[in-house]
């Protein structure tokens, strides 16, 4: 990836010779060339990590956004009927990639409050207690401490925001008595095409690197095909009349499952299409539309994709 786009690749080894591998691609990235499917397929390319793979067999793929923006980006924690928990609130702790403490222990503090409310004659609709005894937990002091790690290569850039980072995270421990904050949201950053240079990617080779379609199908998504289409567009001429002409309409590679393709119509005309059955929950197009026309909707049944192995 350019040095201007944030991320980083993982490999974690599993039992029976099973190896995790990924790549995070920042959704603050400027070109609309990119595409973090094919970045995904490039860096199993490098030799540290092709030379892993040879005589593997592919047995899953999956994506997902990772919410990452820490504390400055959680949300109001509770509504009437309902409170939000582990990630569905923004718990990770982006410097360490890790958030399934912060999911469990929030978890926790959920049922506490539910459980507190059950023993109330007449209990309020909406758990207001609950935002108070997160602020109080460990998790605030943690995500408190990790504060400037996410913000700070989007405001200073990759070589001098690690350089921060290292300083912020390893000698100060995350006590600098300074908060950044990142006002730009994630699909404004993206450069008109016409600005940028087109990025090539290796054709699949079927051996180490694959193409969507058959990656899709080791999602073990499930949707019926003539269920109502969950994602919605605002507006449906701003695919073709505005992100076509202005940024190449980057759905068609931003989507890890290619649910989005722009065709040609046999008048000439072109259209945009939603594949909506292939989608694999990840987000992205709610986040990165640069028009945020995309509305991602819960679709109905439980058609999403089932991980097994991942
Ligand atoms: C690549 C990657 C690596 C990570 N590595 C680590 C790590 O090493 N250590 C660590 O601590 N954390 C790690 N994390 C973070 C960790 O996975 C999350 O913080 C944690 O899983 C959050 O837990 P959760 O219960 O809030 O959400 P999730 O684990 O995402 O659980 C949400 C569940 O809800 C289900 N669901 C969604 N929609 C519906 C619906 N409509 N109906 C019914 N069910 C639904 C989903 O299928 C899912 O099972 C990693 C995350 C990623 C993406
Ligand atoms: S349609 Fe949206 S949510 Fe579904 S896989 Fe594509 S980018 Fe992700």
């Amino acid at each position: 990836m350019d040095s201007r786009t944030e991320g980083g690749g993982f490999v974690y080894h599993a039992p029976n010779h099973q190896l995790y591998l990924g790549l995070i691609v920042s959704l603050d990235y400027q070109n609309p060339y990119l595409n973090p499917f094919g970045e995904f397929q490039k860096w199993k390319l490098h030799p540290k990590i092709n030379n892993l793979l040879v005589g593997a067999e592919r047995v899953s793929y999956g994506a997902r956004a990772v919410n990452k923006g820490g504390l400055q980006s959680l949300p109001k924690l509770t509504f009437p009927g309902g409170l939000l928990v582990g990630c569905d609130a923004g718990f990770l702790n982006g410097a360490k990639i890790k958030g399934t403490h912060t999911a469990m222990k929030s978890g926790m503090l959920a049922a506490e409050s539910i459980a507190q409310s059950f023993a109330e004659e007449s209990p309020e609709a909406e758990l207001v207690d609950y935002q108070k005894s997160v602020e109080e937990s460990w998790i605030y002091k943690e995500l408190h401490l990790a504060r400037n790690f996410s913000p700070a290569q989007k405001k200073f850039g990759l070589y001098l925001g690690s350089v921060f980072i290292w300083l912020d995270q390893n000698i100060f421990k995350g006590r600098l008595p300074i908060t950044l904050r990142v006002s730009e949201p994630d699909h404004a950053k993206l450069k008109e095409a016409s600005k940028l240079i087109p990025i090539e990617y290796p054709k699949p080779d079927g051996t180490f690197t694959f193409d969507r379609s058959s990656s899709i199908y080791l999602s073990g998504v499930a949707h019926e095909e003539d269920q109502p289409c969950h994602l919605h567009l605002i507006d449906s001429e701003i695919p073709i009349q505005t992100n076509l002409p202005k940024y190449g309409e980057p759905a068609r590679l931003y989507c890890p499952a290619g649910v989005y393709e722009v065709l040609e119509s046999s008048d000439g005309s072109m259209r945009f299409q939603i594949n909506a059955q292939n989608c694999i929950h990840c987000k992205t197009c709610d986040i990165k539309d640069p028009s945020q026309n995309i509305q991602w909707e819960c679709p109905e049944g439980g058609g999403g994709p089932n991980y097994t192995d991942m």
